[in-house]
């Protein structure tokens, strides 16, 4: 039952660099821009979604969290590009860092060559400012991915990266109502091949079955029912 008593959450007009209005997006899945996208609406930011993620493996988990990010963009009306899914690329940068943990080199790669192709579209389109929904997650190093931003952003003039903590102000906790809201596919791995490894060994480590693509989706058990337990993406 709702809670008559409590106040609704007004979301306050998010303050952009030098108050640019129009922004470049880039997301990684729908739960993490889920809030992102619901923040800047109500700020009347015109954003656009670029999603360049080319790290998620296998394909089928690739066009299994794009496609849960265009339905969300098409509900609001945003639009989204789909970029290149150019594994061959991230496959040869990550080369010698496979073995590398969560957080590590390989992550700093992996967020380089999202935030240097997301800076090349915004400076060729006419964006004069880039964020990212890859810091929302509790799992990330927000530090190490804003390095990221601010560093492929300095390769092109008049190009900033906006370094919002989307986390605070409850960022969090309403990404993970949004995500149960929308009943959006739940991603339990970070999204590279390494990390599926990682995460599969962990498992059965702790007694747990390994992964299985494509069947959890937030707010509900895999036979539909009400599901209060979802927790934050790992991506
Ligand atoms: S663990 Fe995640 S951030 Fe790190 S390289 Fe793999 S997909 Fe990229």
């Amino acid at each position: 039952m709702t809670d008559h008593t409590k106040p609704a959450f007004e979301r306050p007009i998010l303050p952009t660099p030098d108050g640019q209005k129009k922004v470049l997006l880039h997301s990684c899945c729908a739960p993490c821009s889920g809030e992102v996208m619901e923040a800047m609406m109500a700020s009347g930011i015109d954003f656009t979604i670029y999603f360049y993620n080319p790290n998620i493996h296998p394909q089928k988990e690739y066009e299994i969290r794009k496609n849960e990010n265009i339905a969300f963009a098409q509900k609001h009306n945003i639009p989204f590009v789909d970029a290149d899914y150019d594994m061959d690329n991230w496959f040869a940068r990550a080369k010698g860092m496979e073995m590398d943990p969560e957080r590590g080199r390989r992550c700093t790669m992996c967020f380089d060559m999202r935030f240097e192709r997301t800076a090349l579209y915004a400076y060729e389109h006419g964006f004069p400012v880039i964020t990212s929904s890859l810091g929302i997650s509790r799992w990330k190093n927000m530090q190490q991915i804003n390095d990221c931003g601010v560093r492929a952003a300095a390769k092109y003039p008049g190009i900033t990266y906006w370094e919002y903590n989307w986390r605070k102000g409850g960022g969090s906790a309403r990404m993970i109502e949004i995500s149960k809201r929308e009943q959006f596919y739940q991603q339990e791995y970070c999204g590279c091949v390494y990390s599926l490894r990682d995460t599969n060994a962990h498992r059965r480590a702790t007694g747990r079955q390994s992964i299985k693509m494509g069947v959890k989706f937030y707010g509900v058990d895999e036979e539909g029912r009400p599901d209060n337990s979802s927790t934050e993406p790992q991506t």
